[in-house]
């Protein structure tokens, strides 16, 4: 069992009354970690903190913000082993998803540090002689960051590095499912030497969460948000917002369409679908969710797929190497346990894995899913897919489009031309064309449209988001006055 702190102000300190709150591992029970479970007196402490800091991290030069961003990745590299034990303690993930976690971390944060000299803003000719008008990009402010536990590494450096990268000091709120892993990514700022109050870290309680967020949203210090989670708290969040006239970056759910033509290599969407399906057990934002095959290549495909998916190794990631490790509690088994019930008596067919009885799902495929059935539109964040028939390319987009959220989604197809125009018209902020649903890079835009929410991550996009852009002008001439 480990026990961690707030950091508040560069000091590791418990929660202002002394509370704390527990996260057991989701396989067996025993106590994970222990955490600060900080109150509404933490949270303006650290937006306080944070505010305090900003005038001179702001003032910093960028080579001297680039240098801690770099010595972060570094020390956060450096921790793989300790995310992979936290990872598997907390959450129950695999190995390879912890590997692939700190690794795209650490490149999210070089990619910040590089960004640190691309914050550019741009003159632009007035009307009025002799003004010299500038479109200036200057950071924003204190950021609040509020980051899950599915890719817990990569999303809370997500919700935090472009943001320091850009001048703006940050809080990051961690997710109540795993708080230690989240603060090794704040001990590994720390060793790299960020500056007291740049970095803030505050951990609650589950019941907290509201109270704690709306008073760091309030806080006038706290200029912009970010929340990664779920579409029913991501409204909370913007409503939160909106009081306080906060502008927020919203990334929540989604149901991934991955779409295969009747001219798709079928091995290569097999491959495609397997990962995008399965990684970390489905839990993944951009994880395949609907898989829409045309009928033509259908049996083919299933059988294929069925053959791989079915030896997928599934087991306890304490006791060594899986691909399948424990999903994160036992309310995801439930979901996905009554999604497969719903789904048989509505008449699709079970491929390979079915119900579970503890939080070790197999990877689950259930055949010839129709739109009545809850698994054709609602989100399972669990290693159960449904593949869906359909006839023709059009057929295919109607029913990509054919849910409410719009994150990530894919299409496999020969002909390349025609695939990228079925890209086009689907509805999501991201669609790869013979690539998997599941990818992520550091410097793309990422984001969603329709339930997934608004705002984008990622490189120059990541500017957008956490810089305030100020019309400044500079009269070098006597300015002309009609009185
Ligand atoms: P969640 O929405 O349940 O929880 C996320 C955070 O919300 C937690 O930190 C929690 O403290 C906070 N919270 C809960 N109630 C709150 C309240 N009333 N007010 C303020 N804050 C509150 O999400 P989760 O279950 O941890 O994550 C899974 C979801 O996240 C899935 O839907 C998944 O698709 C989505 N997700 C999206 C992306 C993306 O980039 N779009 C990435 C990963 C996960």
């Amino acid at each position: 069992m480990h026990s961690i702190s707030l950091l508040i102000n560069g000091k590791a300190v418990a929660a202002a009354n002394g509370a704390t709150f527990t996260r057991q591992n989701p396989l067996d029970g025993s106590v994970a970690t222990t955490a600060p479970a900080a109150t509404v007196a933490d949270a303006i402490a650290a937006a306080d903190a944070a505010g305090q800091a900003f005038t001179a991290w702001a003032a910093m030069g960028p080579g001297e913000r680039r240098g801690l961003l770099l010595k972060a990745a570094q020390a956060l590299e450096a921790k793989a082993q300790a995310f992979t034990e936290a990872m598997a303690q907390e959450t129950g993930a695999s190995a390879i998803w912890a590997g692939f976690n700190v690794h795209l971390a650490a490149g999210m944060l070089q990619e910040a540090a590089a960004l640190t000299t691309q914050i550019a803003g741009e003159v632009i000719p007035s009307n009025v002689p002799g003004s010299l008008a500038m479109a200036v990009r200057q950071p924003a402010g204190v950021v609040l960051g509020i980051a899950p536990w599915n890719a817990p590494v990569i999303l809370a450096v997500r919700a935090i590095s472009t943001a320091l990268a850009c001048g703006n000091t940050v809080i990051l709120k961690g997710s109540e499912l795993c708080p230690r892993t989240h603060s090794l990514i704040i001990e590994a700022l720390q060793e790299a030497g960020f500056p007291a109050g740049v970095v803030n870290y505050i951990t609650n309680a589950p019941a907290d969460a509201g109270a704690v967020v709306e008073a760091m949203v309030a806080h006038p210090a706290v200029r912009r948000v970010n929340f990664t989670g779920s579409t029913k708290v991501g409204k909370i969040i913007a409503q939160t917002c909106a009081k306080y006239l906060k502008p927020v970056v919203l990334e929540l759910g989604g149901k991934a369409p991955l779409v295969i033509l009747d001219d798709a290599d079928i091995d290569a969407a097999v491959d495609a679908a397997a990962f995008g399906s399965f990684m970390n057990s489905g839990q993944i934002c951009m994880s395949t969710e609907r898989i829409i095959v045309d009928e033509k290549i259908a049996d083919e495909f299933v059988q294929k797929l069925t053959a791989k998916v079915r030896n997928l190794p599934l087991g306890d990631p304490r006791q060594g190497p899986v691909v399948l490790g424990s999903v994160v509690d036992m309310n995801t088994v439930q979901r996905c346990n009554d999604l497969i019930d719903d789904a048989l008596a509505k008449g699709a067919k079970l491929l390979c894995g079915g119900k579970a009885e503890n939080t070790l799902v197999p990877a689950t495929l259930l055949d010839h899913v129709t739109p009545e059935m809850r698994i054709y539109r609602d989100e399972s964040f669990g290693p159960v897919k449904g593949i869906v028939r359909v006839s023709g390319v059009q057929a295919a987009i109607d029913c990509a489009n054919d849910n409410e959220y719009g994150l990530a989604a894919a299409v496999f197809g020969r002909d390349s031309g025609r695939a990228f125009e079925v890209a086009k018209r689907i509805e999501s902020g991201i669609c790869h064309v013979n690539g998997p649903t599941v990818h992520d890079e550091a410097q793309m835009p990422f984001g969603g449209v329709k339930g997934s929410g608004y705002g984008r991550f990622g490189g120059k996009a990541g500017i957008d988001a956490f810089t305030e852009l100020r019309w400044i002008t500079l009269q070098t001439t006597p300015r002309h006055y009609p009185f």
